[in-house]
């Protein structure tokens, strides 16, 4: 039975890049010694942007097995773990470009690209600080590189989780943003008294 490629889902590794910084022949010798045929994912991209080709197209995934999508999806892993990393920038201009050509191909429109945990419900994969926004606004070309700058991980990640950012794009502010972000910032202050 050929995969049937419909959708496209995207995994971390949950692997610390800071732990290893080049994971495809590890992650592929793991699923090796589980005895499946190949690496389960038929993409990977490591830290440094590099794309690596995993199990061919049109062989079947083992990647996610809910709702029988390792036949009609092709896997995308990112090499890390973001629940506690953020994936870098050329990982995600490296999936912007992926996920661009693979739509194309198999003309499938924004909504058919996934994070894991939309069907593993009991997972994070691919990563907390990896939300469904960004992946969302890579799918849809909009906004290629947000991954921001070192000195501002700390608070980016914490007015996220506070929900007083929804988007995080590293443009310059409108007036529009700076009046979601205040309400945004009052709401959570209210809520907490
Ligand atoms: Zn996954």
């Amino acid at each position: 039975m050929p995969n049937l490629p419909a959708y496209l889902i995207v995994h971390h590794t949950a692997v610390s890049r800071g732990k290893n910084a080049e994971q495809f022949e590890a992650v592929r010798g793991y699923h090796l010694r589980k005895g499946w045929g190949d690496i389960g994912y038929h993409y990977f991209i490591e830290p440094d942007g590099t794309v690596k080709k995993g199990r061919a197209e049109n062989s079947v995934g083992a990647h996610t097995k809910q709702k029988l999508m390792n036949y009609r999806s092709l896997g995308i892993a990112l090499a890390g773990n973001f629940d506690s990393e953020n994936p870098t920038e050329l990982q995600l201009k490296a999936l912007a470009k992926l996920l661009k050509k693979l739509r194309t191909k198999y003309n499938l429109p924004v909504e058919r690209v996934a994070p894991h945990r939309y069907y593993a419900t009991y997972k994070s994969c691919p990563g907390t600080r990896f939300t469904d926004q960004m992946l969302e606004q890579l799918a849809r070309g909009e906004v290629e590189t947000f991954t921001p700058p070192a000195w501002a991980e700390a608070g980016v990640a914490w007015a996220a989780e506070q929900k007083i950012l929804t988007q995080i794009t590293g443009e310059p502010i409108s007036d529009y943003r700076l009046a979601a972000i205040l309400y945004n910032f009052v709401k959570s202050k209210v809520a907490q008294l």
